[in-house]
């Protein structure tokens, strides 16, 4: 189905701009890590509807109105979900705080953002402790998706690949709940990888490397993973995964991963963006932005925002119009199965 203009789904967006006063309480909370007597109330984060309007209206809204896109998937602050500190308990907290804030914004601008949820991570606690809070924000705030940190050690990597059964109890709730899940770290607490320029980049493609290597799939037949960021490196070094799946006897990677993974449009030029809509399928291509995120600036070479993905996607020649609607809402409308079935409940 092709439409003239289609509903612009942004599906990747944090809230990296929230109010000063929950990085506040956030630092209480871990300082008191040190000393329990210190940990403080959940219910001591006091933050109005106006400073949630305020703080998305001039921010993230603004933008979006400037770009021409409609409604963004709104998840926490990625770097911010920092599973590492603390324990699961330190986590949950925290993630039921940061989940209530993208509800609340959900609730604020109906028309415009819709839920994804952190979930209360924590390195060498069993996944399965994250399904209470999975279900509060897909059953009470209507959450559309779920983001899921391979790595909830900081780039240390010592939680075993997503293709192990570790991870199956999450698995198997996105799939009871038809539930997507991005997959993505939080920061780096290793030197060597910078968070937003190596981490997260790099568990892009290791999180599309072990999906490849294992038979995941086989197991889960509709689960769905989106790997962010255009892919890591995946689209450019195409011909290396198709070879080494073949190397491993693995079926064609259309039918071993493609039927499952998709990857965002958070590619920062206009080469980015045309190699991604060359190598991979388009039916596996969603839109997205990740704004406002990492790279903020504007990029001298064409006068506009390196994060204005939208410019890149209208621009491709490899796209024909009903492929631009795929990417720009049908794909979306189609892995995000609540996103959807919300969206007709609108009339849309
Ligand atoms: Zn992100």
């Amino acid at each position: 189905m092709s439409q003239a203009k289609p509903l612009i789904i942004d599906v990747h967006g944090h809230y990296t701009t929230a109010p000063a006063a929950l990085g506040a309480w956030r630092d209480l909370q871990i300082a008191a890590l040190k000393d329990p007597s210190q940990k403080p109330d959940p219910k001591a984060l006091k933050i109005s509807d106006d400073e949630l309007r305020e703080s998305i209206e001039k921010n993230q809204l603004r933008l979006m109105k400037e770009r021409g896109s409609d409604l963004t998937i709104f998840s926490p602050r990625a770097s911010f979900m920092a599973h590492h500190i603390g324990d699961f308990e330190t986590s949950s907290t925290w993630a039921a705080i940061c989940n209530e804030l993208c509800y609340r914004v959900s609730q604020l601008f109906p028309d415009n953002f819709i839920g994804a949820a952190m979930l209360p991570q924590s390195p060498g606690v069993d996944p399965k402790t994250c399904i209470p809070e999975l279900e509060r924000c897909v059953k009470d705030y209507g959450f559309v998706g779920i983001n899921l940190n391979p790595d909830p050690s900081g780039g240390h990597w010592n939680s075993p690949p997503l293709t192990d059964r570790h991870w199956y109890p999450i698995y198997e709730k996105m799939v009871e709940h038809d539930i997507p899940a991005m997959i993505h770290v939080s920061t780096s607490c290793n030197s060597c990888f910078h968070t937003t320029g190596s981490h997260y980049l790099n568990a892009d493609t290791t999180a599309f490397m072990q999906c490849l290597q294992g038979d995941l799939f086989k197991d889960f037949p509709t689960l769905k993973f989106l790997i962010p960021h255009g892919g890591g490196a995946v689209p450019y070094h195409w011909g290396r995964f198709r070879g080494l799946a073949q190397e491993m006897k693995k079926p064609l990677l259309d039918e071993h991963l493609m039927n499952n993974i998709f990857f965002d449009t958070c590619v920062y030029h206009q080469p980015g963006i045309d190699l991604l809509t060359q190598v991979i399928p388009v039916k596996n291509i969603l839109f997205a932005s990740e704004m406002i995120g990492a790279v903020r600036g504007i990029d001298p070479q064409t006068g506009y925002y390196y994060d204005d993905t939208k410019r890149y996607v209208n621009a491709t020649e490899n796209l024909t119009d009903e492929e631009r609607y795929a990417v720009f809402e049908g794909n979306a409308r189609r892995v995000f199965s609540r996103l959807d079935t919300a969206l007709k409940a609108k009339g849309l």
